[in-house]
């Protein structure tokens, strides 16, 4: 179809923008030079083009992707855009949906969200969504069995977010937590996979049960994350996180064995090491030059593939060799590009925007 021949021209690598509203606080912390007003994002009528400025008379920047969100877009129709995408990991792909952007964009609001209702992002969504799909899908004598792993990368390490969990989901003792060092391999097949990590075994026979497991997973990775300070934002995530679905499904009648991944992977924070005062501090900085490290590594990856270069810098960074699969092949790609509205993060969002243009 007309559809596909456009993916095969684009690559498997889609980018949608999500500008997030203005905040109560935003402005507020700012000086007087920078002021605390809104930067102009303007999204053109097309959906999938916007421009940004910072003050009036400054140039404005045009850009176009895959979709650009305004920031009404609420939670449930930013799923709604990617729901068949995460549909497609039952149908055996290896899947991938990134947040990327400067801390305090909206990357965790995006990936995670917050609550048990209208806020609540595309994890938890994802999650149903594949839940149900699959018990659909059990009248096409389709039979799944689905693990999940949680893990972080952080200064170019990867640490096991679920140590503490039994594969069943229970909570190990304390003196029964092993090791927490990670190294990724590659299979048979060719396909990466974190040697030595907790696979969580979900139930997706019983619906109730397997969501019941699968917000165990996500509760006990969210107390297990690292979390740092910074100036910008006092909640700021300096580790990339990854929830990963594994997923393996046969069919009786065709004898079919497929198996798909969904990971959902919200990326540190993107902001140069001087604006978030990093600079300051020996530790601070020896994790901005990790987490830059592998979001560079993300950008030439992408400027590889866009250019169709044979060589693919996949080992480069510990991110890019986990999510080597879903990069490259039959692999599919998301990535968000979180900004914030405001005139203060103006440069901070073109870096973004330019970032994520390297896809085309
Ligand atoms: P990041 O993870 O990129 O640092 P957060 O997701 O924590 O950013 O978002 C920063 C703040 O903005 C949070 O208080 C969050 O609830 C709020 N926020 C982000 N995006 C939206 C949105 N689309 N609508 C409403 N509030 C949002
Ligand atoms: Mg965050």
């Amino acid at each position: 179809t007309l559809h596909n021949r456009i993916q095969e021209l684009r690559g498997n690598i889609r980018v949608y923008v999500r500008t997030r509203p203005f905040l109560p606080n935003d402005g507020v912390s700012a000086s007087s030079s920078t002021g605390g007003g809104h930067s102009s994002i303007e999204i053109l009528p097309d959906g999938e083009s916007l421009t940004i400025q910072g003050r009036r008379g400054d140039e404005a920047h045009a850009f176009k992707f895959d979709k650009v969100f305004a920031p009404s877009a609420g939670q449930d129709v930013v799923f709604e855009e990617v729901s068949e995408f995460v549909q497609s990991a039952l149908d055996g792909y290896h899947v991938c949906l990134f947040s990327y952007g400067q801390t305090g964009s909206g990357k965790t609001h995006t990936m995670q969200g917050s609550g048990n209702g209208a806020m609540r992002g595309i994890i938890p969504r994802a999650v149903e969504q594949i839940l149900s799909q699959a018990a659909l899908m059990k009248s096409q004598r389709w039979t799944f069995t689905m693990k999940a792993s949680f893990l972080e990368i952080y200064n170019e390490e990867l640490r096991d977010l679920l140590v503490m969990m039994n594969s069943d989901g229970s909570i190990k003792p304390r003196d029964a937590r092993t090791a927490n060092k990670l190294s990724i391999k590659r299979n048979a097949e060719g396909k990466s996979y974190v040697d030595g990590i907790n696979l969580v075994d979900i139930d997706v026979e019983n619906k109730t049960v397997g969501l019941e497991q699968l917000e165990a997973v996500i509760a006990t990775a969210a107390r297990a994350r690292s979390v740092a300070t910074t100036k910008m934002n006092s909640q700021s995530s300096r580790s990339h996180s990854v929830f990963m679905l594994h997923l393996c499904g046969s069919n009786e009648e065709s004898g079919t064995i497929v198996h798909g991944a969904l990971n959902l992977c919200d990326l540190a924070g993107s902001e140069r090491l001087d604006r978030s005062g990093a600079s300051s501090d020996a530790q601070r900085l020896k994790e901005t030059q990790a987490i830059n490290k592998s979001l560079s590594c993300l950008g030439d990856v992408f400027t590889s593939l866009a250019n169709g270069s044979k060589h693919i810098p996949f080992r480069n960074s510990k991110l890019t060799y986990l999510l080597q699969d879903c990069l490259s092949g039959d692999g599919k790609a998301l990535m968000f590009v979180n900004l914030s509205p405001t005139l203060e993060s103006c440069s901070e969002s073109l870096c973004s925007l330019r970032f994520a243009q390297r896809v085309n």
